[in-house]
């Protein structure tokens, strides 16, 4: 059986990442290589802290169930790069409803992944929290060291099929101004 590979769980969060009270499960591995990366453990060989089973991941997170419906919340994908680990969540997901439950769902992604993740995922997410860098593609490279693309194409996708999407525009020091912040939010 897959096991999620994860740098982090961390239960009883209130309006950090996503509505009512949730637990957020952060994934190891990510596309991107961004120069202030705050989870750098996320994109080390050696950052995994704990592998689990969906299994096993499906008892930690029960643990809150009573929260979760009593506020609405449920669990928060992020990492790295949650998509990467699209399996692996479709699997817990499956054992949720299998369970009779009805958590929501959120995930904190860069989506600079190929669209096939996205689309896995789209009918159990609730909420998309993006991390969108910047909208110019050269800032975009210079701190990522990706190019944004697919990162247009996939938010597209969502735009279109009238997904919850939260778009976060960070100022980035030495990367990018206010004015391109401004600018990034006018593109979108
Ligand atoms: S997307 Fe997040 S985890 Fe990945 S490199 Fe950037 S800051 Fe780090």
């Amino acid at each position: 059986m897959k096991t999620s590979h994860l740098i982090g769980l961390s239960r009883h969060r209130i309006g950090v990442d996503g509505t009512g009270v949730t637990t957020l499960v952060a994934f190891h591995g990510c596309p991107l290589r961004c120069k202030y990366c705050l989870n750098p453990q996320a994109l080390s060989l050696r950052g995994v802290w704990k592998r689990l089973t969906p299994e096993e991941l499906y008892n930690y997170v029960k643990q809150d169930d009573l929260y979760f419906r009593a506020t609405s919340g449920g669990v928060t994908f992020g990492g790295g790069e949650p998509l990467l680990s699209c399996r692996e969540i479709l699997h817990l997901h499956k054992i949720c409803r299998d369970k009779g439950h009805d958590w929501r769902i959120t995930i904190e992604t860069s989506l600079n992944v190929p669209k096939v993740f996205v689309e896995a995922l789209y009918g159990i997410v609730h909420h998309w929290i993006v991390d969108i860098k910047d909208m110019n593609p050269e800032i975009y490279k210079a701190y990522t060291g990706e190019d944004n693309r697919q990162v247009i194409e996939n938010l597209q996708l969502l735009i279109d099929r009238k997904a919850k999407i939260t778009v976060r525009v960070p100022l980035i020091p030495s990367f990018n101004t206010e004015a391109d912040v401004d600018n990034s939010i006018a593109i979108l």
